[in-house]
């Protein structure tokens, strides 16, 4: 999530940094945290956005994110897509998120989101924005993202992160076919096709029990597309 303040000027905190917080529909800010921000989706978050809609991949990503490879890189992006009138997230009702148990992890860790360096953090917005920094409950960072429930998030977006080579360096240019590969981890229901095909599942030596599983569990199909991709950039980075 990076809503318009900059974050460079906030400190940086760690696990341990406390600050105050409280979120509430009383407050005169409800909802605002919801426009005109940019949210990045990771690969889990829409797995659990669109099975909490009921839709599939390539429809959730049609309907509600814009998504493309990044000029240079071609890593995916895949953001949420506000309504072009009042730049509220489609998700956002009078009473709050639709989604709230499925929210994704930027959502969870508002008004704080990831700093630079791994396990630090930095606020993203000030109390004249979210009047919640101004309340008088006192929290660390952990206990902050324990309850909002990001345990699941941060080790779905560890094994993302690991199906990228060893030798490859963030920001690195990387071919446009590699990315299109990487965005299989966003669009299971492609990845779903793909396993589909008896000489798919039998190159790769997929068996029955194997794919009874990921067709019932959507984490389960998420961890076996990090497979694949991590066996075909494996074989594909160092060639292209
Ligand atoms: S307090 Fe902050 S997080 Fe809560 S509704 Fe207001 S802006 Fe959003
Ligand atoms: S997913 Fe929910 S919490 Fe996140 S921006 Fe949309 S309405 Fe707000």
């Amino acid at each position: 999530m990076c809503p318009n303040a900059s974050a460079q000027d906030q400190p940086v905190l760690t696990p341990t940094s406390t600050f105050h917080f409280a979120c509430g529909d009383t407050l005169p800010c409800f909802t605002q945290c919801c426009r005109d921000v940019n949210i990045y989706l990771t690969p889990y978050d829409v797995l659990r956005l669109r099975r909490s809609l009921k839709i599939g991949s390539g429809k959730f990503l049609a309907k509600y994110t814009r998504h493309f490879l990044a000029r240079v890189t071609n890593i995916p992006v895949v953001q949420f897509d506000m309504s072009p009138d009042t730049l509220y997230c489609k998700l956002v009702t009078r009473d709050g998120c639709s989604v709230y148990n499925n929210r994704p992890w930027a959502c969870r860790m508002f008004p704080l989101d990831l700093a630079s360096r791994e396990g630090e953090y930095q606020m993203i917005v000030g109390s004249d924005r979210c009047k919640g920094l101004k309340e008088p409950n006192t929290m660390t960072v952990r206990e902050w993202l324990d309850t909002q429930g990001v345990g699941p998030y941060e080790e779905m977006e560890r094994l993302f992160h690991s199906v990228l080579p060893p030798s490859f360096k963030p920001g690195a240019a990387m071919d446009a076919g590699l990315g299109k590969l990487l965005f299989l981890a966003y669009d299971l229901d492609r990845f779903a096709e793909m396993l589909d095909n008896p000489r798919f599942r039998a190159f790769y030596e997929l068996d029955d029990e194997l794919l009874r599983q990921v067709k019932e569990d959507d984490e389960a199909m998420l961890r076996l597309a990090f497979r694949y991709i991590r066996s075909q950039m494996d074989e594909l980075y160092q060639v292209i």
